[in-house]
């Protein structure tokens, strides 16, 4: 069986409970979904529709308020 880890892109440095595959966001060492809940507002905050994000690797499990801001902006009139 073909090991998936480490995945071969940049990725979060938590390693606890399990290491994490998330895409680091921007300058941060951690994904969007273990960025402090400060660092994540202000990243959520400076998007704006058309933005591209990338998540990729990482696991969504907030709130279906977040997920549905998320994709938003990944289906730009998509209904919410
Ligand atoms: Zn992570």
């Amino acid at each position: 069986m073909t090991s998936l880890w480490p995945p071969p892109w940049s990725h979060c440095d938590v390693t606890t409970p399990d290491p994490c595959s998330g895409t680091p966001i921007g300058a941060h060492t951690k994904c969007l979904a273990h960025l402090v809940p400060a660092d994540r507002a202000a990243y959520l905050a400076g998007l704006a529709p058309g933005a591209d994000i990338n998540v990729r690797g990482s696991r969504i499990t907030a709130p279906p308020s977040c997920a549905n801001f998320l994709l938003r902006f990944a289906l730009p009139g998509a209904p919410v």
